[in-house]
């Protein structure tokens, strides 16, 4: 009896894809630690920019199809020139 063997053959072999969560770590101009993180909220029109290691939280107004590196970049742009 092969009937068994034959049913098996349709196996493939199949890759579970891992879904890589897109969590990007940004440079802090404050303590320049790779530790800010962006969060966009599109309803609000805003960006928070968060330092997860010294704290530093900015909020920034989102332009219409700006990205999260967008407002990071201005944000970073912003911050550098806020600087004595
Ligand atoms: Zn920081």
């Amino acid at each position: 009896m092969t009937c068994d063997s034959m049913g098996r053959r349709k196996r493939r072999t199949t890759f579970p894809i891992r879904r890589r969560r897109k969590s990007v770590f940004l440079r802090c101009p404050s303590c320049q630690h790779n530790s800010i993180t962006v969060e966009i909220s599109k309803r609000d029109a805003k960006a928070v920019i968060r330092c997860f290691n010294c704290g530093l939280v900015r909020e920034m107004g989102l332009k219409p199809g700006e990205g999260k590196l967008d407002v990071y970049t201005r944000f970073f742009d912003a911050f550098v020139e806020s600087q004595p």
